[in-house]
């Protein structure tokens, strides 16, 4: 039974009593989490000052709360700054949502430890429902633990936040940057500030809420750093007050806070502060002026107008987004970006994503609404699921997210105003965005979140924009207009650069036009060294677009052909049918004279392939990857063969074997192939060969070699292997690197032992598309090597800039190093000796 009568307040514990405005925090001195007193204990047992329920306990025992059958709410906060203490020091004796009795023990606390260890152990006991009171006894002085302290009115109960309505907003989740989540003081900024406006505000994390304005409840939410939430409100000032209430949160509520990227951990900024590192998205350099981009915040109601209209506005927008993308996507045809917005339609497509979403409108929320939970509930499991991959197919999402939100809302998007040699600075772009950059005025672009592997990365490199991501959340405030130079080779954003460095860069770029003019020009004659030594330089290709594009710029065969890729963003499996067209296409555009090499399913590790459903793995790079997964599900690589043989006759056709580590699996793959041969009537076996990505395979070279037809060395896969370094790690990207000796190692004696079996061996990894590790690999004996499309005639040239003696003598030379960045030196000084000579020479 609720009363309005007196309450009386016993002293939580003994000590000395001090007014709220001794106390050295402005937080509790300005009253801004309630009034009441403060007592500099001299027991160690927090006792109830009043009966009534725990409203809330922190998990880290050094606040509770206690609200009596009136509404009178009451906070104890043991010590200034002891959630740091994280628990350490106290021992809660009660739970939250126990009944108390007055003068109960609450929490004991260690006073020497608190003492030693926190700002201080003045304790407060505050009321935080805002009730007036008095106090009982001098202001100042001792008091014991039970004896009255102050006596409160209770108030009427006051209808102080109206229930949320249905036409609630929402904001977008936000992460909380605050080192010790949302505790006594942040919550108190954000209670005062939401006490601000009218309307009735909610705090939500998950599927719990709290009224924003109450202190005790955004407590109880018992936030900590990293957790989503989320800020809604009905009334007429709602929108005021999600911006401003967003604003503050994002801020740290007057916590002092570093900005927090889900995405990689950015590189710590250099201490000069004239630079800032990242990570190379892609390459080259730019000179231009700060463009900072963010994209504005959307906001809407919960609840629907009506089921129909709401199902009606999504299928609408769905549509339209549709159209959207097949028009973007046709637009860029056979490049990146048009797959890219392929994979975009798909997830519109997607069935999980659709059956959330009209779940939500079963319930009668807004198309907008439920659209938004279901895309924004996938996007933070995959990024959750700790597969960088995935984190990054979580940004895909988001950019379907926000294309069909805005859609839904009948928000224009507005072109961005752009100056001339625009290095555009954002938290994160969307593949959309990039891919509708206009290159005239875009120069380069720096990003904090992000990686190397992202769609987004892949569109910068089509486009030819220098890119670095993974950049320290300060290049956000760099101010517009700013003069910077972007070096993207070096994962380097130099911000005041001088007039040297400028034009060192202007030179280089012009160089880098007039080479690789030439090189196109001359791409269609034959790798050869200047001393007659022929190299094979084939392409490393995901689809059939990508092959007719090798061809154009001289490519001499398929050296890998990726056909996980071609079904990547697939939710279905591609019918047999479809496979097996797939590959003679492939084959067909190659021809009879040229090699294609298919490697089968590499799946498993970074490439997830959305219906091969795979356990999480705690190690997935260790896990059932390449061909163990292929041989646990057998049938996987039935089809799989079966749809490659068919292709048998329009091309040279070859099979590889990703991940191979033991014979057995070799043995096992070519069983189940001339088995499938056999079945099709084929007399002749395609060649069949395995990948050298794994250590073992490389060490045991001569013991595979007779049993194969050829080798292919994974560098990426090898490199990670042998150094135990994560290819897509961002803070080892710089140690992992392939010209280590230990790499160089392998290659040199897996080449001996293929060749004394008369077996030949490529380089597909990405080494090989690398012009200064062209003369070491050809000097260790490499027959082919597979490359990027786009590098096809640089390598070509600068095969033909090479004599194989002296390649012979610096692979030799560079294999006795001891570290990678000897054996590059060593390379670029050879290189600037032979091939760059040349090419000054002739222009
Ligand atoms: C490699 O590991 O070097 C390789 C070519 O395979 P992937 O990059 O596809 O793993
Ligand atoms: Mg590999």
């Amino acid at each position: 039974m609720t009363t309005n009568q007196p309450l009386e307040l016993l002293a939580p514990l003994s000590g000395v009593l001090l007014a709220l405005d001794q106390v050295p925090d402005p937080v509790f001195s300005s009253r801004l989490i309630g009034d009441g007193l403060c007592i500099d204990p001299t027991s160690q047992t927090l006792c109830a000052p009043l009966a009534g329920v725990i409203s809330n306990i922190q998990d880290s025992g050094h606040a509770v709360s206690v609200t009596d059958d009136n509404g009178v709410q009451v906070l104890m906060h043991i010590g200034l700054d002891t959630v740091n203490l994280a628990g350490k020091g106290f021992t809660r004796l009660v739970e939250e949502g126990q009944r108390v009795e007055a003068g109960q023990p609450l929490i004991e606390f260690d006073a020497d430890y608190v003492a030693l260890n926190a700002r201080s152990l003045l304790t407060l006991m505050l009321v935080v429902s805002g009730e007036p009171f008095k106090l009982l006894t001098p202001e100042q002085g001792l008091v014991d633990v039970g004896q009255p302290l102050l006596r409160v009115t209770p108030q009427a109960v006051a209808d102080e936040v109206k229930d949320e309505e249905g036409d609630a907003l929402f904001s977008k989740p936000l992460t909380l940057p605050n080192a010790n989540g949302l505790h006594a003081r942040p919550a108190a900024v954000l209670a005062q500030a939401a006490k601000g406006f009218k309307a009735s505000i909610y705090l939500h994390k998950q599927t719990e809420s709290a009224n924003a304005k109450s202190l005790v409840r955004i407590m109880a939410l018992q936030t900590v750093q990293g957790d989503t939430v989320q800020v809604s409100a009905a009334g007429e000032d709602a929108e005021a007050a999600i911006q401003a209430l967003v604003t503050l949160l994002a801020e740290g509520c007057g916590e002092a806070v570093t900005a927090h990227s889900p995405a990689a951990a950015p590189v710590a900024p250099d201490s000069s502060a004239t630079m800032l590192r990242g990570v190379c998205a892609s390459p080259g350099s730019a000179f231009g002026q700060v463009m900072q981009v963010k994209e504005p915040a959307l906001t809407f109601a919960e609840a629907g107008k009506g089921e129909a209209l709401e199902r009606a506005a999504l299928t609408h927008a769905l549509n339209n987004a549709n159209q959207a993308l097949q028009a973007l996507q046709e637009k860029a045809i056979g490049t990146a970006q048009s797959e890219i917005f392929r994979a975009h339609q798909e997830l519109l497509d997607d069935p999980a994503l659709l059956e959330q979403t009209r779940d939500l409108l079963d319930q009668g929320k807004s198309a907008a609404f439920a659209w938004n939970s279901a895309t924004e509930a996938t996007a933070t499991l995959f990024q959750g699921l700790g597969n960088a991959l995935l984190a990054e197919r979580a940004a895909d999402l988001a950019d379907v997210g926000q294309r069909v939100l805005k859609l839904i809302l009948g928000v224009q998007d507005r072109a961005w105003d752009l100056p001339e040699q625009a290095i555009l600075i954002a938290e994160q772009l969307t593949p959309s965005q990039t891919a509708s950059l206009d290159t005239r005025r875009v120069l380069g672009f720096v990003t904090v979140g992000g990686g190397a592997t992202s769609h987004v990365a892949i569109l910068a490199r089509a486009l030819g924009l220098p890119a670095i991501c993974g950049v320290p959340a300060q290049v956000l405030e760099l101010v517009n207009g700013k003069q910077v130079l972007l070096d993207a080779d070096k994962g380097e954003l130099h911000l005041n650069p001088d007039l040297a460095e400028i034009e060192q860069l202007q030179v280089t770029r012009q160089q880098h036009v007039l080479r690789r003019q030439r090189e196109v020009e001359q791409a269609s004659l034959p790798a050869t060294t200047r001393d007659g030594h022929h190299v094979e330089v084939t392409a490393n290709v995901a689809s059939l677009q990508e092959v007719e594009q090798a061809l154009s710029l001289g490519g001499e065969g398929v050296g890998l052909l990726r056909s996980e890729f071609l079904y990547l963003d697939r939710n279905r499996a591609p019918s047999p049918e479809e496979q097996a067209g797939t590959y003679s296409a492939i084959a067909r555009a190659l021809g009879p004279e040229r090699n294609l090499v298919v490697r089968t399913l590499d799946v498993g590790g970074d490439k997830p392939l959305a219906y091969v459903p795979m356990d999480s793995e705690t190690n997935p790079f260790l896990g059932l990857r390449g061909i163990r997964l292929c041989l646990e599900r057998p049938e996987l690589l039935r089809e799989q063969f079966r749809a490659i043989l068919a292709s048998a006759g329009f091309a040279r056709l070859h099979i590889m074997l990703p991940m191979v580590s033991l014979l057995s699996e070799l043995r096992l793959a070519r069983k189940i192939l001339e088995e499938e041969a056999l079945v099709l009537g084929l007399t002749e076996l395609p060649k069949l060969g395995i990948m050298i990505e794994v250590p073992s395979a490389a060490l045991m070279a001569d013991l595979f070699a007779p049993e194969v037809d050829f080798f292919s060395i994974g560098t990426n896969d090898l490199t990670q292997y042998t150094l135990a370094m994560d290819r897509d790690h961002p803070r080892l990207a710089s140690q992992a690197d392939s010209f280590h000796p230990a790499v160089l190692r392998l290659i040199a004696s897996t080449v001996k032992a293929a060749h004394a079996h008369g077996k030949w061996v490529g380089v597909c990894g990405a080494l090989a598309s690398e012009a200064l590790a062209v003369p070491v690999l050809i000097g260790l004996g490499v027959d082919e090597l597979s490359v990027s499309v786009p590098l096809i005639p640089t390598i070509k040239a600068t095969v033909r800039e090479l004599d194989l003696a002296d390649c012979q003598s610096i692979a030799r030379q560079v294999l006795g190093l001891e570290e990678a960045a000897q054996v590059r030196e060593a390379l670029r000084l050879y290189h600037a000796a032979t091939v760059e000579t040349s090419l000054v020479v002739e222009h």
